[in-house]
């Protein structure tokens, strides 16, 4: 028996582990402190009442012989696959429901999907990165090059006359920076992708947080990324999913490399791999997309949204550069007098009494920079921001 030696290459990543055992000895030492946590990418709100009602439902279901369900399809329901397919449309984008597949989150189909692509493919991930994209290709072995996002090009990387390279991930809005691309710049990844016969693999996780009509929701808004481009999406951040997990991937039937279509591989991949989601989830997801969950959902990202104001505003107050904040979740806060960001992070936390994630857990650009998220109580986001007021003016 050999073991996979690339499991050896894996940077340790104690990013998180770090950031608790630091705010856990400080608030020992420090008891009556009250430590206000900005640093998650995790929800905070519960489930919407369409939600629970449909997973009620479908918990009774489960309970009577004629509405029982055992396995399910492995590509998902049709009633949440239509569902998503209504949801595409109103973006005006036309899908099959051949092209969706139901899976339990964004993160694990980000993973799994590697299983089509060959291992001496070169892989372009940006600087910063959501580290799952690096990590899972390194398990695999393949080459990684990186590309540059920083200040100069607002953290949007573009492609440049030698820009090569086979899997490309984008991920926006992304995660960590908050920062999206608009309509010229993906259709410019798009007409890239596809010249160079290479593939675009699109996290599109934070799309809900979209309101700006120049910034696609969907890379399938680009014309020709049909022929070019897999997306990820779920409803972890849409809906608040975390603990529940159920997301969705679009394999478009046209992809096509060496003679082999990407979505039979799926197909495949997945009837093979992998049983499906539960019944009692999908139930709950495909109230998301009915016009009363929707609309509760929304409320939810609104309220999410209100904070990411607050805080812009108060950045802006304060002259500090930032970026994100708009269309995300996230605001990417540059650190004061080039203060390195695990620096800056002890700065916060003993003085401040805020949690947030040094950016350099995310890249070596991302060194001088930290992540806050909107992920929290209208409360403790104004209480955040009058104590980042005083220590910072
Ligand atoms: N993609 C990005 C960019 C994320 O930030 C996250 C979670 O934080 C995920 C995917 C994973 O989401 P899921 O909960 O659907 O697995």
């Amino acid at each position: 028996m050999k073991a996979n030696t690339n499991y050896g290459k894996l940077q340790s990543s104690y990013l998180f582990t770090d950031i608790a055992h630091r705010v856990a000895s400080y608030q020992k030492e420090n008891p009556e402190a009250k430590i206000i946590r900005m640093g998650i990418g995790d929800v905070t709100i519960p489930l919407c009442p369409a939600v629970i009602e449909a997973l009620h439902g479908a918990v009774e279901d489960m309970s009577k012989k004629e509405t029982f369900h055992g396995y399910g399809p492995e590509q998902g329901y049709d009633f949440l696959r239509s569902a998503i397919q209504g949801y595409y449309k109103e973006k005006n984008v036309e899908l099959s429901l051949a092209d969706i597949f139901i899976g339990d989150g964004a993160k694990s189909d980000v993973g799994n999907i590697l299983d089509l692509f060959a291992l001496d493919n070169t892989v372009v991930v940006p600087d910063p990165v959501y580290p799952v994209y690096v990590d899972t290709n390194v398990m695999d072995g393949r080459k990684i090059l990186y590309m540059n996002a920083d200040e100069s090009n607002g953290f949007l990387p573009m492609p440049q006359a030698d820009t090569t390279g086979d899997i490309f991930y984008l991920c926006s809005p992304n995660n960590p920076t908050g920062a999206a691309y608009n309509r010229e710049q993906l259709t410019q990844w798009v007409n890239f992708a596809r010249q160079q016969k290479a593939l675009i693999l699109f996290d599109a996780a934070y799309e809900i947080f979209i309101d700006d009509p120049d910034i696609p929701h969907s890379i399938f808004e680009i014309p020709g990324a049909r022929e070019c481009a897999i997306e990820f999406c779920s409803l972890s951040k849409t809906a608040g999913f975390t603990g529940v997990r159920c997301g969705y991937t679009i394999v478009p039937e046209e992809l096509t490399y060496d003679g082999l279509a990407l979505n039979r591989m799926w197909v495949r991949r997945q009837t093979t791999k992998f049983n499906g989601v539960s019944y009692i989830t999908q139930k709950g997801a495909a109230a998301v997309f009915s016009e009363t969950g929707m609309k509760q959902v929304k409320d939810v990202i609104a309220y999410y949204k209100e904070n990411g104001k607050i805080m812009a505003k108060t950045f802006e107050e304060l002259g500090m550069v930032f970026f994100g904040g708009y269309c995300s979740p996230y605001i990417w806060l540059k650190c004061p007098k080039d203060m390195e960001s695990w620096d800056f992070f002890d700065l916060m936390l003993k003085e401040a009494n805020i949690v947030g994630t040094p950016g350099s857990g995310f890249g070596a650009n991302g060194k001088n920079f930290f992540r806050l998220s909107s992920f929290n109580t209208k409360e403790n986001t104004l209480e955040a921001m009058e104590r980042v007021k005083k220590i910072l003016k």
